[in-house]
């Protein structure tokens, strides 16, 4: 799931580059927290570490070279299978057995349906020490088209990717005895609401004694976050609105009252106050069920809808005015509306201290389509559960020539454009795990960098509260 970047830049460009958090709005109404993020991104000297992990080391060049090796020798090629059997998520079920067969090979020992997901596994490095637990977040779910399944999103490299990073960096811990140990988190159903497996997976303990995680995912730039809060494809509210009418025959529709209807009224009522709602705002909808013939009336409709801000605070005010969207529609139908508020996906934490290791390594190792400023804050997944709590990276070199979610980027996955960002991505992650299992100041600074931001939520969104008043509407006279 990714939004669209160009509109990101578009924003970095009207806004200069120091951007913490998303909008102007943000920004004005939580100085301090921005100011507080700034100094201490500037007490962190995070440039001069980043010179000093980056310089040539021997040890990095062999992880990296056998991260090529592992790459070129079995995982693009099952990255081109998975690509090519695609699987939406929660019945990722062969993508996930080439995947867990490939870690139990390479030392890793697996645990499959994880908290209740069947498609979800858990894979602990056999020879893991007492260290820095190193983790890496794999996915693998097709996108839902009409015309089926298909990896217009590139998730089907995401595990390949992963895979030789987790295989590369447990090799050198043991062949080096470096304390530490290794856990890929195999989470199905990126592109699905609900469940939001993170959020499941976290919630059931899963992710417990992860110190750091890399993630990868495929863009067609190569950029970082800036540091602070936030998430790719802005805060999320999933709600289905069911409408239950009358069945009668379309000629005597006077004894029926027609669902199909409410939900098409409740997508005219949501356009008629578009221009009312903040231009940020993002209302997207389905309509998932939409009765039977034309000859009976539809006594049954249904409608799903993604419903984004960038942050949960005027989100709030918004999902409520969609659900009397709803409500109203259902009064004006004579029918009811049942509303089912079943995922949300809310801001994670980015630190630049990771972000900048990252964007130096993607550069170092020849990532085309470089960003050269940092992008608005993300959180490394999308639903926020994870990332605001453990810190960490996703790394996201050049991988496409064509945006995200589309048959270009698809066709990209299994050629050279899609190959050499995922080597790139495989090689970055493994750089990361390496710094990060063997540099005390770099684990520090990360520590130091995430607690802090962590800190400065609570009144972060204490300040967005104040920021969306709503107008005075009087009673008519
Ligand atoms: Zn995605």
């Amino acid at each position: 799931m990714r939004k669209i970047v160009i509109a990101t830049l578009a924003m970095l460009l009207l806004t200069g580059a120091c951007a913490a958090q998303e909008t102007e709005t943000e920004r004005q109404a939580a100085p301090d927290v921005v100011n507080q993020i700034q100094q201490l991104e500037h007490a962190l000297d995070v440039t001069s570490m980043v010179v000093k992990l980056t310089a040539p080391d021997k040890n990095r060049d062999e992880i990296v070279a056998r991260v090529k090796q592992l790459m070129q020798t079995d995982l693009l090629s099952m990255s081109d299978w998975i690509t090519q059997h695609p699987e939406i998520g929660f019945t990722e079920t062969q993508a996930v057995a080439k995947l867990t067969a490939y870690l139990q090979a390479h030392n890793f020992d697996v645990t499959s349906g994880v908290a209740g997901l069947s498609t979800a596994f858990v894979a602990k490095y056999r020879r893991g020490t007492p260290g820095p637990n190193l983790g890496v977040i794999v996915e693998y779910d097709a996108l839902r088209g009409t015309k089926g399944a298909f990896h217009g999103d590139q998730h089907s490299a995401q595990g390949p990717v992963g895979l030789a990073a987790a295989i590369a960096i447990s090799e050198f811990l043991t062949r080096t005895h470096t304390p530490g140990t290794v856990t890929v988190y195999g989470t199905p159903g990126e592109e699905m609401m609900p469940p939001d497996a993170k959020t499941v997976m976290w919630s059931a303990g899963v992710f417990k004694g992860a110190d750091v995680i890399v993630r990868s995912h495929s863009l067609m730039v190569t950029t970082r976050p800036a540091p602070g809060f936030g998430t790719c494809c802005m805060n999320i509210d999933g709600v289905k609105y069911t409408f239950s009418g009358a069945p009668a025959h379309e000629l005597t529709a006077w004894n029926g009252r027609n669902a199909l209807e409410a939900v098409i009224k409740l997508f005219d009522n949501i356009d008629s106050v578009r221009a009312n709602m903040r231009p940020e705002t993002r209302i997207e909808g389905t309509i998932t069920e939409g009765g039977a013939a034309p000859n009976v009336v539809p006594d049954k409709a249904s409608a799903d809808f993604f419903i984004r801000y960038p942050d949960s605070v005027y989100l709030d005010q918004i999902t409520a005015w969609v659900n009397d969207a709803a409500r109203a529609a259902a009064l004006a139908t004579g029918t009811k509306v049942k509303i089912d508020h079943y995922g949300s996906q809310r801001n994670g934490i980015s630190v630049a201290t990771l972000a900048e290791l990252d964007f130096a390594y993607m550069k170092q190792f020849g990532a085309t389509g470089i960003i050269p400023e940092p992008g608005k804050p993300e959180g490394y997944e999308e639903t926020g559960s994870v990332s605001s709590q453990i810190p960490g990276i996703e790394v996201t070199a050049k991988s496409s020539n064509f945006s995200n979610h589309t048959y270009g980027m698809l066709a990209d996955a299994t050629t050279d454009v899609g190959h050499s960002g995922f080597v790139i991505d495989a090689e970055t992650e493994a750089a990361i795990l390496y710094d990060f299992a063997t540099h005390p100041e770099l684990r520090d600074a990360v520590k130091t960098e995430f607690s802090r931001i962590q800190s400065l939520f609570a009144e972060y969104q204490r300040d967005l509260q104040k920021a969306y008043p709503k107008p005075e509407v009087p009673e008519p006279k």
